[in-house]
C-alpha cells in the first residue's frame, strides 16, 4: 500500500508545472515513473507520476482522484527518471512533456487511444483443443490444423498467403477460443554472449583502446579524434567486446542518423552475433516499443540509436559511445530541445562510466574541453589501411569563366581517375536543378509566398519547390509579372550536375544521392549496392555523402562549392563547412590508393581555409577557436535563446520586447540581453521568427535566476499571440 496519499503528476503539455492528484485507497503501490490515467478538465489523460507527496498544493476538497494505473512497475527506472528530470531542468522544458518525449510513441497512449491497432500479433492455437471438435466444419479444421502446426504462431499475413479469404473463419475460431492472439515479442535471450570477430588492431588503435580500457568503471570522457578511415569503429568494437565480458553489461551507441548509415548496424550484428537493439524514429511503433521494453529489462546488450535513445532506461549500462559527435543531428531542434551528446555525458557522469566521443572533425566545444583537460584527447592520425591521406587542392574559380560548374582541373582529374576504373564523388549541398528562377526582362524571382526564400526548380517533376516549407508550384511558362518568356535558371543543384555530366562525361554512368531520392524506402540501400558493385562511376551527392560511408573504390572527390559556408553570417558556418569538407574528402582513397580532392572556391586565399588545407583540421580548429575567444563566442560564453514565431510580425516583436524587459529586470546585470535578433530567413512556412539571446560569461550566472525569469515570461499576456520556446546552448542562428 502506498503510504503517501497524493501524487504529483506530469502530463504532456507545454505548461511548466505538475498537477496534484489524490491516490485512491485501493490502488496498488504507486511510485515515480508509473503511468496513470487522470481526470483533466472534461477528459481523461495519461500522466506520469513524478513524486509522491504528503501535502498537496491545493485544497484537498478540490483534488481529483487518479482513475487507474497502467503499469505494475515504473516505466522509467530511477536512473533514467533522474536523467530526464535533470535534462528537463537544464533545457528548461516542462518535466511532464519531457517524460512523454522520452517514451516510445506506443507507450504515450492509453489503450483507448487505439494502441491495439499498432500491435503486431500472431495467431496461436490454444493448447487443449483439437481439430476433432471441427469434424463438421472442414474449412475451419484445415485452417485450425495449419495454425496448430506452427508452434510459434502465424501472422495474419502468413494466413492470408496460405488461405486467400479466411477472416470470417478466423473470427469464428477465435470466438470458440480455439485460437488466440499473442503480441509478437522480438525473441531475445538474456544470456546472449557476444562473439568477437575482432580484427588485429593496428598499434595506434591498440594504444587508444588501452587508454580507454584503463578507465572502465569510472567517469571519463574520451574524445577520440581519428582521421577518416582510421578505424574508430574497430576501436569502439574492441572496447565494447571488453565491456560485454562482464555478465549483464549493456552498451549504448548513439549516432546522428541511422537511416543514412545502415552499415554500422550490419557491422555490429556481424561482429557480435547478438541482437542489436535499434532505436530510431523510422521503425514501426510497436517494434520501437518492444525494443525499448526489452532494453529496459536488460535483455538487449547492445543498443544502437539516434538522439532519442539517450533517455532509454538501460539498467546495466556500462559504456556510452557517441559516434560523429560533431554532427548537428544529435541536437533535437523541435519540442524538447536537447543535445544528445551532452545528455549522454551527464548520464555517464551520474553512472560513473566511461563515454567515448568519436569524430574525424570534433566539435569546437569538445576540442575546447579537451584543451581544458576535461576530456581525455586520443588521436588516430593514420588510416588503418595505408599511410595515404587524400591530397586536397583548391580549384580557383576566379580563373574560370563565370557560371562554370566543373572547373578545368577537376574535369581533367575526373577523366584520368575514371579511365583507371576508379569512382568519383561530386559533392554539392543543394538538391534540385536550379536554386533560383529569374525573369531576364523585369528581374522577377520565383519566391515562396510562405518563406523569405527562393523556390528551387526541380527538373524531374518540372516543379518549383520551397526547400524550407515544401510548398510546390508548377513551373511558370512565362513571367507572372511582365509575361516575358525569358525566364532563366540561376545557379545549380544536384539535378543540373547530373545533366552536365551526361553532356561532358557521356561514357560514364552517374547517380544522384540526395534526399529527393533516398526519401523513397529502400532506395538508399539500392543505390549504395550499385555503387559498391561499381555499376555507377560518378556519385553526385549532398551531405548524405559526409555520413561515414565507406566506398573503397572512390579515389577522387570534387567539392563543387564551399563559398556559401565561408560568407555566411552564422559564426558556426565556417566550423560546419570545414567539417563537411574533411568528411567528404575522407570518402576518397579509403584503400591503398592515393585519394585526390578538389575544392572549388572563389576565395582560395582565405586564411582559415589555408590552415585547414595545409595543416589539417586540428590546426584549423585551434585557430578558429582563438577568434571565438576574442569575440567571446561559444564555447567561451554561454547562450540561451528565447525563440518565438507568429503569423503577425507585430505580435512577435511586442512579445520579444516584453521578454527582453523581463529578462533585464530579473537576470543579473552580467548577463547580456541581445535582440530581438532577426534570422536571415525571417519568415518561414508563413510564420515570422525572431529571438532574444541571453549571453553569460559563465553558465553559473544563469542558475540563480533563470527559472523565475522564465516562469514570469510564461505569465506574460503577450504569450497568447505567439508560439515560443527556449533553446539552451543553441547551435543554430535562426
Ligand atoms: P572510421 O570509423 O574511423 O572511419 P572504420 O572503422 O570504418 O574507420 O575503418 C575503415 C576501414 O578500415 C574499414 O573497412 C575497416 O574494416 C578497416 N580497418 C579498420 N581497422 C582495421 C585493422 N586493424 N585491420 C584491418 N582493417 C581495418
Ligand atoms: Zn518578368
Ligand atoms: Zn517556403
Amino acid at each position: 500500500m502506498t503510504t503517501k496519499k497524493f501524487a504529483q503528476v506530469g502530463i504532456d503539455s507545454p505548461l511548466r508545472r505538475l498537477f496534484d492528484y489524490r491516490i485512491p485507497d485501493a490502488m496498488p503501490e504507486l511510485k515515480p515513473g508509473y503511468r496513470v490515467i487522470i481526470p483533466f478538465g472534461k477528459r481523461s489523460l495519461l500522466g506520469i507520476v513524478v513524486k509522491l507527496i504528503d501535502t498537496p498544493s491545493i485544497d484537498t476538497s478540490r483534488l481529483k482522484i487518479i482513475q487507474a494505473t497502467l503499469d505494475d512497475c515504473a516505466i522509467f527506472d530511477a536512473e533514467s527518471f533522474s536523467l530526464i528530470r535533470w535534462a528537463a531542468r537544464y533545457y528548461q522544458f516542462p518535466l511532464g512533456s519531457a517524460l512523454f518525449s522520452a517514451l516510445p510513441p506506443a507507450l504515450r497512449k492509453t489503450k483507448q487511444d487505439g494502441d491495439n491497432d499498432s500491435i503486431e500479433f500472431r495467431w496461436l492455437a490454444t493448447t487443449n483443443t483439437s481439430s476433432e471438435m471441427l469434424k463438421r466444419a472442414p474449412k475451419q479444421a484445415a485452417i485450425y490444423t495449419w495454425i496448430k502446426q506452427h508452434a510459434d504462431g502465424v501472422t495474419p499475413k502468413q494466413l492470408r498467403d496460405q488461405f486467400s479469404s479466411c477472416s470470417a473463419i478466423i473470427k469464428t475460431l477465435a470466438q470458440r477460443e480455439m485460437i488466440q492472439q499473442v503480441e509478437i515479442i522480438q525473441p531475445t535471450h538474456v544470456t546472449q554472449t557476444p562473439i568477437a570477430n575482432s580484427l588485429q588492431l593496428t598499434e595506434d588503435q591498440a594504444n587508444v583502446s588501452q587508454s580507454i580500457l584503463a578507465s572502465l568503471s569510472q567517469f571519463t570522457v574520451h574524445l577520440l579524434e581519428g582521421v577518416t578511415g582510421s578505424g574508430k569503429t574497430e576501436v569502439y568494437f574492441s572496447i565494447i567486446t571488453e565491456v560485454l565480458k562482464s555478465a549483464q553489461a549493456q552498451v549504448l551507441i548513439l549516432v546522428p542518423e541511422i537511416g543514412l548509415t545502415p552499415q554500422l548496424y550490419s557491422r555490429l550484428e556481424k561482429h557480435f552475433g547478438i541482437t542489436i537493439g535499434l532505436l530510431h524514429s523510422n521503425i514501426t511503433e510497436s517494434q520501437r516499443k518492444q525494443t525499448w521494453l526489452n532494453i529496459s529489462k536488460g535483455e538487449i546488450r547492445i543498443i544502437l540509436g539516434t538522439r532519442l535513445a539517450v533517455f532509454t532506461p538501460i539498467p546495466h549500462l556500462q559504456l556510452i559511445v557517441v559516434d560523429e559527435e560533431h554532427d548537428a543531428s544529435l541536437k533535437q531542434q523541435e519540442g524538447f530541445v536537447y543535445h544528445a551528446r551532452d545528455v549522454a555525458i551527464y548520464r555517464a557522469k551520474q553512472l560513473a562510466i566511461p563515454i567515448v566521443l568519436g569524430s574525424a572533425t570534433p566539435s569546437f566545444e569538445s576540442i575546447h574541453n579537451a584543451k581544458l583537460e576535461k576530456f581525455q584527447h586520443l588521436q588516430l592520425n593514420k588510416r588503418a589501411h595505408s599511410d595515404l591521406m587524400p591530397k586536397i587542392q583548391f580549384a580557383d574559380m576566379r580563373t574560370e569563366r563565370a557560371g562554370t560548374i566543373l572547373s578545368s582541373p577537376l574535369c581533367k582529374a575526373m577523366h584520368s581517375h575514371l579511365k583507371e576504373g576508379k569512382q568519383v564523388i561530386l559533392f554539392l549541398n543543394r538538391r534540385g536543378y536550379a536554386p533560383a528562377l529569374l525573369c531576364h526582362d523585369c528581374g522577377w524571382v520565383a519566391k515562396c509566398i510562405r518563406c523569405d526564400a527562393n523556390m528551387t526548380y526541380h527538373s524531374k517533376t518540372n516543379k518549383l519547390i520551397c526547400h524550407h516549407c515544401d510548398s510546390r508550384k508548377h513551373n511558370p511558362q512565362q513571367c507572372p509579372q511582365c509575361a516575358s518568356n525569358n525566364l532563366i535558371m540561376v545557379g545549380h543543384g544536384t539535378q543540373r550536375i547530373e545533366e552536365v555530366l551526361s553532356e561532358q562525361f557521356p561514357d560514364y554512368s552517374a547517380i544522384r544521392l540526395d534526399r529527393d531520392i533516398t526519401r523513397r524506402k529502400g532506395s538508399l540501400e539500392k543505390i549504395l549496392d550499385e555503387i559498391h558493385q561499381l555499376k555507377q562511376q560518378i556519385i553526385i551527392g549532398t551531405q548524405i555523402l559526409s555520413k561515414g560511408h565507406d566506398f573503397p573504390n572512390v579515389s577522387l572527390v570534387g567539392i563543387l562549392d564551399i563559398d556559401y559556408g565561408i560568407h555566411s553570417s552564422d559564426f558556426r558556418a565556417l566550423e560546419r563547412s570545414a567539417q563537411l569538407l574533411i568528411q567528404v574528402a575522407g570518402r576518397s582513397g579509403r584503400r591503398s590508393i592515393q585519394g585526390e580532392v578538389y575544392v572549388q572556391t572563389h576565395t582560395p586565399d582565405h586564411p582559415l581555409l589555408q590552415t585547414l588545407l595545409h595543416e589539417g583540421y586540428p590546426a584549423f580548429a585551434t585557430q578558429a577557436l582563438q577568434s571565438r575567444e576574442e569575440w567571446k563566442l561559444p564555447p567561451f560564453s554561454h547562450h540561451i535563446a528565447i525563440r518565438a514565431r507568429s503569423q503577425n510580425s507585430d505580435d512577435l516583436f511586442v512579445f520579444l520586447e516584453a521578454v527582453a524587459n523581463t529578462a533585464r529586470q530579473m537576470l543579473p546585470a552580467e548577463i547580456s540581453i541581445q535582440g530581438p535578433i532577426i534570422p536571415s530567413m525571417e519568415k518561414k512556412a508563413g510564420q515570422f521568427r525572431a529571438f532574444i539571446l541571453l549571453v553569460a560569461a559563465q553558465r553559473g550566472l544563469f542558475s540563480q535566476s533563470i527559472d523565475a525569469c522564465l516562469n514570469q515570461i510564461e505569465t506574460l499576456p503577450q504569450t497568447r499571440k505567439v508560439r515560443w520556446s527556449i533553446d539552451v546552448d543553441p547551435i543554430d542562428n535562426f
